[in-house]
């Protein structure tokens, strides 16, 4: 048993840090020591769109640390490792795992196969042969952590949709997912590549990252069409979860193209299609965080490469002890806030 500080969920709409017990690690489990964690988008919404969740929750999907203990049967990390865990667990050998995506493991129970407690002196990982990477000693603790959730989710909206070099893709939002998203447009060569945003900050990062345009959100559609000579974009992504955003981004995509949707829609029931013009002939598809050893390597490697920079989502470095009024800091993106680097 081991005692540490973590960041956990006091109630609807705050949280708290306080003292947890974490077990020694089961089978397949390893404990990991944090040397840096990450407040998430979807940690708001767990924090205050689902009052059922119970208070002493322990909160946080991204970390990266160093292994401190092991489990029977985990083969492939050892005490001392320095790893990134994915957001979320997978086994590696079911039926999802193996022929899907580790993202949709059924052995833990996707989509609630999620990790907790990363926002803590030290977290737990399950499956962990198949839910952590070694990162490689040129990375950097801070972009490793991206691979964790935001990258991995905001490249996966570009790769589901199938974009190709040449094809022109809106972005619709750049907050960590939609930077990624862009940041991954750009690796896979979108051209124009149309960043929807009107935060100052943030329109700087998307420009930073590859956004050949930024246009404003009011009439995001109109832009789009004049930049498009009228037919709309061959992939709108929308990373922002409000249905509004959703119909833009279905009106913003010309025939045959493709609405990627990464928006977590928190407090949103019911999701609706417009059913005017912009209906017919598009692609639907939706993502979650593609997951899992390899999908983290990869990602990984793009960085070691200097294939993909995506140090400017790490606007903000903060204690944990801090970590309450980080929080306030994200949810309002105060001061340029997109990702804040929360040190134990
Ligand atoms: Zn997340
Ligand atoms: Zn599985």
């Amino acid at each position: 048993m081991t005692n540490v500080q973590t960041c956990v969920k006091a109630g609807p709409g705050r949280v708290a840090l306080a003292r947890i017990d974490l077990p020694d690690p089961g089978p397949g489990q390893v404990m990991i020591r944090t040397t840096l964690s990450t407040i998430c988008g979807s940690d708001l919404h767990l924090r205050d769109d689902f009052p059922e969740l119970p208070a002493g929750l322990p909160m946080g999907h991204e970390g990266v640390g160093i292994v401190e203990a092991v489990g029977s049967g985990v083969e492939r990390f050892k005490r001392g490792d320095r790893v990134v865990s994915c957001c979320l667990q997978s086994c590696g050998t079911c039926e999802e795992c193996k022929t899907v995506d580790p993202c949709v493991c059924s052995t833990h129970g996707a989509p609630m196969n999620l990790i907790f407690g990363a926002q803590g002196e030290a977290f737990m990982v399950g499956s962990a042969d198949h839910t952590l990477a070694k990162i490689p000693s040129s990375i950097r603790d801070r972009e490793a952590l991206l691979v964790a959730d935001v990258l991995s989710t905001g490249f996966g909206a570009i790769e589901r949709a199938g974009v190709k070099p040449g094809q022109s893709v809106a972005v619709f939002a750049q907050g960590p997912v939609g930077l990624s998203a862009t940041l991954g447009a750009k690796y896979y060569g979108a051209e124009p590549l149309i960043a929807v945003e009107s935060v100052p900050a943030r329109v700087a990062i998307a420009k930073r990252l590859g956004a050949t345009h930024v246009v404003d959100p009011a009439n995001a559609v109109q832009e789009i069409l004049a930049i498009t000579d009228g037919k709309g974009v061959h992939v709108a992504v929308e990373a922002l979860g409000k249905q509004q955003t959703f119909e833009n981004c279905c009106r913003a995509v010309r025939f045959g193209g493709v609405v990627s949707s990464v928006g977590v829609y928190g407090g949103i029931p019911a999701l609706s299609l417009p059913t005017d013009g912009t209906f017919f002939h598009r692609t639907i598809v939706t993502t979650f965080c593609p997951a899992g050893t390899r999908r983290m390597q990869q990602l990984l490697e793009l960085i070691d490469r200097g294939r993909i920079d995506p140090s400017p989502l790490v606007t903000h470095t903060m204690k944990l002890g801090d970590i309450v009024a980080a929080y306030d800091i994200f949810a309002a993106r105060k001061d340029g806030c997109v990702k804040i680097a929360i040190e134990p």
